[in-house]
């Protein structure tokens, strides 16, 4: 299966990227991990990228084209399925990887939308920075990357919406929930995914079943 992920930070990415990688034996692309992995490392391409992460800025699209490089190779040798999280987010990268992926038969067949609202993310964003501490954890990054994600990732939500294969689920929840919901839409759909094609699709918003529950609970 080759799934995309959009999601504003703090939402759930890296860990139910993780978890689907695992569930479906198919390598995991963390753009975010694998900069601060040069980061760490103090690479060429670390020096460069370090301010940017510090920031909350999107490092420019070549600097993580060569970046990514590596990540593409494993999954092409691993068969072409992957969960790439973390990118695309901005429209030019997701019609970048629409080209791409498309001329190597690999295009995404699902992209996770994990919903969550700003202030829940922020929240989650200043509890993790006690434990993690990532540079990107602040207060000044954390507004910067929301304010990005909303200016230039949420719009590429409506072009996969109107290709059929945008699953949108609630992600306030807790990671167990979200996870578990996951994985069974995405059990659901394999076979779709196999037998109807892409024009045929409709998105799925899973959001709605959030309110609709609790007023039957
Ligand atoms: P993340 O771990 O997904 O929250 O990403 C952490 C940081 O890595 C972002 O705030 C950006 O600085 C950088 N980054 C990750 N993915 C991308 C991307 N697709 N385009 C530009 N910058 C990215």
């Amino acid at each position: 299966m080759r799934i995309g992920m959009v999601a504003p930070p703090g939402a759930g990415k890296g860990t139910q990227g993780a978890l689907i990688a695992a569930h479906f034996n198919i390598p995991h692309i963390c753009t975010g991990e694998i900069l601060r992995d040069h980061v760490n490392r103090g690479t060429d391409t670390g020096r460069v990228v370090s301010d940017y992460l510090d920031r909350g800025e999107l490092v420019p699209d070549e600097v993580l084209c060569d970046t990514i490089h590596q990540a593409l190779s494993d999954v092409i040798a691993a068969g072409g399925d992957y969960v790439l999280d973390g990118m695309p987010r901005t429209m030019d990268q997701a019609r970048a990887i629409h080209r791409v992926s498309s001329e190597l038969g690999m295009a995404p067949d699902v992209v996770l939308h994990l919903k969550a609202d700003d202030e829940t993310v922020r929240q989650r964003m200043l509890a993790r920075a006690a434990v993690e501490h990532r540079s990107d954890d602040t207060e000044p990054a954390i507004r910067r990357r929301l304010a990005l994600y909303h200016q230039m990732t949420e719009p590429i939500l409506a072009w996969y919406a109107f290709r059929g294969i945008l699953v949108t689920v609630d992600a306030t929840r807790t990671a167990a929930e979200v996870g578990r919901e996951i994985l069974a839409v995405l059990e659901v759909l394999r076979p779709v995914i196999r037998n109807v094609p892409e024009k045929m699709r409709r998105p799925v918003d899973l959001t709605m079943l959030t309110p609709a529950m609790a007023q039957g609970s």
